[in-house]
């Protein structure tokens, strides 16, 4: 799965909702997050992003490795 970062945190560009053929980027409170599950790794969203903050889940940066799990728990509760 990809991963959204800090860099959208209050930001939610969105440009990557646009791109997603499968329609698993959803909008929370202060950022957006991609559902683990339905993401098909097809990574037409990390370029779009204006400012960086997705990753492929094996090249998130090392500060930023808590935002995978931020990504997975967003969907426990829904
Ligand atoms: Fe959607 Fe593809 Fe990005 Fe996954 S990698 S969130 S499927 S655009």
């Amino acid at each position: 799965t990809y991963v959204i970062s800090q860099p959208c945190v209050d930001l939610k560009d969105r440009a990557c909702v646009d791109e997603c053929p499968v329609d698993c980027i959803y909008e929370g409170k202060r950022m957006l997050y991609i559902h683990p599950d339905e993401c098909v790794d097809c990574g037409a969203c990390e370029p779009v992003c204006p400012v960086e903050a997705i990753f492929y889940e094996d090249d998130v940066p090392e500060e930023s490795k808590g935002y995978y799990d931020a990504n997975v728990h967003f969907f426990d509760d829904l």
